[in-house]
C-alpha cells in the first residue's frame, strides 16, 4: 500500500540519516575526547581545572554512548534471518530483564513446547522483544503482569493480517496497562512519534519492531484500547525443516532500548 511504501521510504531516510550523522558525530567526539585526556594528563596539579575537564570528559562520553546506539540502530538494516528457536531465547531474555523491569511488574510465558522455527534475525528480535516489553512496562505505572505468548499459525487467502499464504508464528506481547486512543495507535509506529516527553520516549521502539517484522516477510500488528490495554503481535514465517539454526545471541550485559 501507499502508506507502508511511505513508511519504509521514511525508515530508510531516518536510517541514511543517523548513520552519517552519528558517524560524523562520533568522529568528533573521539577527538574531543583524546584531546580532553591529554589535557587531564597535563593538568594533574590543578584540581580546579582537572573538574571542569573531568565534567566535558563525561558529557562527551555520554555523546559517544548515544552515537554508538544511533549506529547499531541505523546498521539495523542489515539483517542476518535464519532459523530461530523462540522459546530458549525468550526465556533468557526474559530472566535477563526482570531486574530491570522492578518488583510490580511480572512476566508470564505461554510457550507451546512444540513452537516452529521461525526465519528473523536474533539480534534484532531480542531487541524487538525487549522494545515491546519495556513499552508494555511504561503503560503499567503501577506494576501489573506482561504476558508473551506465541503460537503456530496457518494463514490462508483473505487471512485478516493480510499476510501470504504459509506458515507463521504469532508471538505476542500483551499488557494490561493504559492502552492507545485510535489517533495514537494510528501513528504508534511512525518514527519519533512518542507520548512519553522529552528525554523519555525516543519513538524509535515501535517503529524498530514494525521494519524488523516486514523485512522477515511478517508483520507487527497491533490491538490496543485505552483505559484497557495493550497486544502488539510479531508476525513471523516459520523456518523450513531443513534449515540450520543460528546460534542464540550472546546475553546482554545491560537490555538497552532500540
Ligand atoms: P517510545 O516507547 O520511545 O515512545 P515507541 O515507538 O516504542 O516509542 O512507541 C510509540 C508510542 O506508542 C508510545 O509513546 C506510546 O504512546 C505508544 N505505545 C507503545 N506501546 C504501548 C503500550 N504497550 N501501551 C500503550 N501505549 C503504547
Amino acid at each position: 500500500t501507499r502508506e507502508a511504501l511511505f513508511h519504509a521510504q521514511k525508515m530508510e531516510a531516518v536510517g541514511q540519516l543517523t548513520g552519517g550523522v552519528a558517524h560524523d558525530f562520533n568522529n568528533l567526539l573521539m577527538a574531543i575526547i583524546g584531546n580532553l585526556e591529554l589535557l587531564i594528563r597535563r593538568l594533574q596539579h590543578d584540581p580546579q581545572s582537572l573538574a571542569l575537564l573531568n565534567n566535558a570528559l563525561s558529557g562527551a562520553e555520554r555523546g559517544a554512548t548515544l552515537t554508538r546506539r544511533m549506529l547499531a540502530f541505523a546498521r539495523r538494516q542489515e539483517l542476518k534471518p535464519a532459523a530461530l528457536d523462540l522459546r530458549p531465547l525468550t526465556r533468557n531474555l526474559v530472566s535477563l530483564m526482570e531486574r530491570s523491569l522492578g518488583p510490580q511488574v511480572g512476566v508470564d510465558l505461554a510457550f507451546p513446547i512444540s513452537l516452529e522455527r521461525v526465519m528473523v534475525d536474533a539480534n534484532q528480535f531480542e531487541l524487538a522483544i525487549l522494545n515491546l516489553v519495556m513499552n508494555a512496562r511504561d503503560a503499567m505505572p503501577a506494576g501489573g503482569r506482561i504476558t508473551l505468548a506465541a503460537q503456530s499459525v496457518q494463514v490462508g487467502e483473505g487471512h485478516a493480517v493480510g499476510l501470504p499464504s504459509g506458515r507463521y508464528v504469532c508471538m505476542s506481547v500483551t499488557d494490561r496497562g493504559q492502552g492507545m486512543d485510535a489517533a495514537t495507535l494510528e501513528r504508534a509506529t511512525e518514527p519519533f512519534f512518542t507520548t512519553k516527553g522529552v528525554g523519555k520516549g525516543t519513538g524509535l521502539g515501535l517503529s524498530m519492531v514494525h521494519g524488523l517484522a516486514e523485512q522477515s516477510g511478517g508483520r507487527l500488528v497491533l490491538h490496543s484500547e485505552a483505559g484497557k490495554g495493550t497486544r502488539a503481535e510479531i508476525w513471523l514465517p516459520v523456518a523450513p525443516a531443513e534449515a540450520p539454526s543460528q546460534t542464540p545471541p550472546s546475553p546482554m550485559d545491560e537490555p538497552s532500548r532500540n
